[in-house]
């Protein structure tokens, strides 16, 4: 057998380690993959909190993963060793519950509709890992001149970040606010003035003020009435990880104004209706929404519009890395590399 190194996260609240085990083959319609790089998402700390859950313990995390095909499996004819590809987090659906007979674009409401939703990371084995094997369905070819480094984040929370935006469906001419500027935030802000918006941020900490204005924002203000004082905006994505952040950034929020919740927080999203009704305002979830989205995101990634901000750490530093990223202090991304 050749053995190779992954990540297990052996019991709840444990501390990410890495153990021996062999690497797959590559079944029927699957690649197997040298995974190069994987990102710690905000949803790996919550399945290792188990505030999420897909199934027991242990888990094998990771669904920013990227790298390249070194073989592949009988019937596979879309991929071909020397391909860079990224893993896509959902591989698939059953195909046959009541909410795969929809054909829906496969994304995230997928694992939260269908019983036996096949996760990257979750429900499946993970990219942090040496080697992984999935469908060839189940990723997408990368744009060339994106290290994996970079290609990494897009996977998630670059991929969550441009859909929720193309979700807002904008209009040209409309403004753009970014409330949170974290792991999402960062990329948000980016990805809107990389399409071309006016965009504010929105942010209470003085460091990442000027933050903000590095990464493109026009303007930063500090609440909802100054968002309100500088001309309001058309479009709220909320990447925050309170809902009270986002409830008062919606004071700045125009009249037929859209509200994408796309950072998950835990405490309650209490709004008053009058002002939602009266302004005739929307309020959308956002997960994904389909792939096309995340090859959009890397094309801008690519294009160099967007850079995800990154700590890379070698495999061997893995429990500090997981560690940084459940802290809340990556800037703003850690990435593990496999290379
Ligand atoms: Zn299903
Ligand atoms: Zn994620």
């Amino acid at each position: 057998m050749t053995v190779m190194q992954e990540v297990v996260v052996p019991s709840a609240d444990a501390d990410w380690e890495l153990r021996d085990t062999e690497v797959p083959e590559p079944g029927p319609g699957q690649v197997l993959i040298r995974v190069h790089a994987c990102g710690i998402c905000g949803t790996d700390v919550w399945l290792t909190e188990a505030k999420l859950s897909f199934g027991p313990f242990p888990l094998f995390p990771g669904h920013e993963g990227v790298g390249e095909v070194v073989a592949v499996g009988a019937g596979v004819t879309s991929r071909a060793v020397g391909d860079r590809v990224g893993i896509c987090t959902l591989q698939r659906g059953c195909g046959h519950c009541a909410w795969c007979t929809r054909a829906e674009p496969l994304d995230f409401v997928t694992a939260a509709n269908c019983p036996n939703a096949v996760v990257t990371g979750m429900t499946a084995r993970g990219a942090h890992a040496d080697y992984l094997a999935v469908p060839d369905s189940a990723t997408v070819l990368l744009p060339d001149g994106l290290s994996y480094e970079l290609a990494a984040p897009v996977l998630c929370v670059g991929y969550t970040a441009w859909a929720g935006l193309r979700r807002a469906d904008p209009r040209p001419g409309d403004r753009i606010a970014v409330s949170g500027i974290g792991g999402l935030g960062h990329l948000a802000v980016q990805y809107a003035k990389a399409a071309g918006f006016k965009t504010v941020a929105i942010t209470r900490s003085e460091d990442k003020r000027r933050l903000a204005l590095d990464l493109g924002a026009n303007v930063v203000v500090g609440s909802g009435e100054e968002l309100r004082a500088a001309g309001g905006a058309d479009v709220l994505l909320a990447t925050n990880n309170s809902n009270a952040a986002v409830v008062d950034a919606m004071q700045g929020v125009n009249p037929r104004g859209r509200v994408v919740l796309m950072g998950i927080a835990f405490d309650e999203f209490t709004v008053t209706t009058m002002p939602v009704v009266m302004n005739s305002l929307k309020i959308l979830g956002s997960a994904h929404n389909g792939t096309q989205y995340l090859v959009e995101a890397l094309e801008l990634a690519a294009a160099g519009k967007v850079i995800p901000m990154v700590e890379v750490y070698g495999k061997d530093r893995i429990a500090d890395a997981y560690r940084r990223a459940a802290e809340g202090k990556a800037r703003f991304r850690a990435v593990v590399s496999y290379a």
